[in-house]
């Protein structure tokens, strides 16, 4: 009886602490604990970009979001299988996450369509800047020819892999089938994705096709998933609509999934706050809440107090690859200098000081002069890439912790003050 309701209990979502609306809690997996609300950064191709999974614990990451897109095209799940699956493959035995694979599928399609290769930058992530097929073009280098990569229909979507050109089809079903294999701890039910310039009728149609597949994902995911030994998420969708996002979360709320992801087109800043304000109130309660590929840090304060528990996203990792570095208040970031410091700048190229006095990550730690790492970058040594990305995600953690505490103390608002100021 008692294993049985521990088997049962891997997967658990317990709140702590509440200051207003934002909580802190304990979403615990298989794989470990993850402390509520936590950054998840982006691992792509199954690694976070020049880290190592040591390099990862020491900045105190807690959970990690693969691309199951790129994944299922490069190794491909067979091979991933045969490496022992995601967690064994990549040396990472703490929580993962895995996206649907419907984002990278989909923006691949309305990218070209509407055109939005710059819009949709506005919340990129690392798979966005890698599908930039018009960039390529641009250069001479493209694989394929600019022609419509995605086609959508009822049952599902048939793409052109943007590194072969090579036709592949994909659906709910399958977006199960190949999480399975990857076998994260937590897994995203299968949406279509729509561009922010889409109009309601459409959003609308799209909604509809979403909660379908949702569905289907829903019963897939029962069915492979016997042994508990992965927990899936839902998305709410409707765009920038208020009827529409309040008819998705009312969907998801009636279905038996274990988190709720909030996903689609956020359109702006303060849309963003808008759209948190009709969904949150009709979530339930009880199951953890994702944002997703939502990291700046006045994003984050504005996600918190909503009501958000996890947020994924490549932004603290990407800049840090072209040095742009995050600062802690008390190193000079402010809402006016969006927390960084541009250490490729030539004023840092014989700045002897070490980048943040406070940080303690293996960057500042070591006590590398500003002039060093602006030199660093000047001469693309990986190194760089490395150490701006352990202490942007330092920095991020840190953020979080703060929050965390903040919460626990009822002094969230203390904490906003300090970052916000
Ligand atoms: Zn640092």
């Amino acid at each position: 009886m008692d294993k049985k309701r521990n088997h049962t209990n891997k997967f658990q979502f317990v709140v702590d602490a509440t200051d207003w609306s934002a909580h802190a809690g304990k979403l615990s997996t298989p794989h470990g604990v993850v402390e509520t609300p936590a950054f998840v950064p982006v691992g792509t191709q199954a690694t976070v970009k020049s880290l190592s999974p040591d390099d990862l614990e020491n900045v105190n990451t807690q959970l990690v979001l693969a691309n199951t897109y790129h994944l299922y095209l490069q190794p491909g799940p067979e091979a991933i299988n045969r490496l022992g699956g995601l967690h064994q493959m990549m040396r990472w035995d703490k929580p993962l996450m895995t996206d649907s694979g419907g984002f990278q599928v989909f923006s691949l399609g309305w990218a070209l369509e509407h055109d939005v290769g710059k819009l949709v930058s506005i919340f990129a992530d690392d798979s966005r800047e890698e599908v930039s097929v018009r960039e390529y073009e641009k250069k001479g280098k493209a694989l394929i020819k600019r022609e419509k990569l995605c086609v959508v229909d009822d049952e599902g979507a048939t793409f052109r892999s943007h590194l072969d050109g090579t036709l592949h089809r994909w659906t709910a079903e399958k977006s199960m089938d190949v999480q399975h294999i990857l076998g994260a701890d937590l897994v995203f039910a299968l949406d279509e994705c729509t561009s922010p310039v889409h109009d309601e009728a459409y959003t609308r149609l799209s909604m509809k096709r979403s909660h379908l597949w949702e569905e289907r994902s829903l019963v897939r995911f029962k069915e492979l998933n016997k042994k508990s030994e992965q927990s899936i998420y839902s998305i709410v969708q409707g765009g920038p609509f208020e009827k529409l996002r309040k008819k998705s979360a009312q969907f998801v709320a009636g279905k038996d999934f274990f988190g709720t992801g909030i996903g689609g087109a956020l359109v702006s800043k303060s849309k963003m706050g808008e759209i948190l304000d009709w969904i949150m109130p009709i979530v339930p309660e009880n199951r953890p809440n994702h944002l997703l590929g939502i990291g700046d840090v006045d994003d984050v304060f504005l996600g918190v107090d909503k009501g958000i528990d996890t947020f994924d996203c490549a932004f603290p990792t990407r800049i840090a690859r072209r040095g742009d570095l995050l600062m802690m208040p008390e190193d000079g970031g402010t809402c006016a200098n969006h927390w960084r410091l541009h250490i490729t700048r030539h004023e840092f190229r014989d700045d002897p000081a070490p980048i943040c006095r406070s940080c303690h990550c293996e960057l500042c730690q070591s006590t590398y002069s500003r002039g060093y790492i602006n030199h660093l970058f000047w001469a693309r040594e990986l190194l760089a890439y490395r150490l701006a990305t352990i202490h942007n995600l330092w920095v991020m953690n840190m953020l979080f912790t703060e929050i965390r505490e903040g919460i626990a103390s009822h002094s969230l608002n203390r904490v906003r003050e300090r970052w916000m100021g």
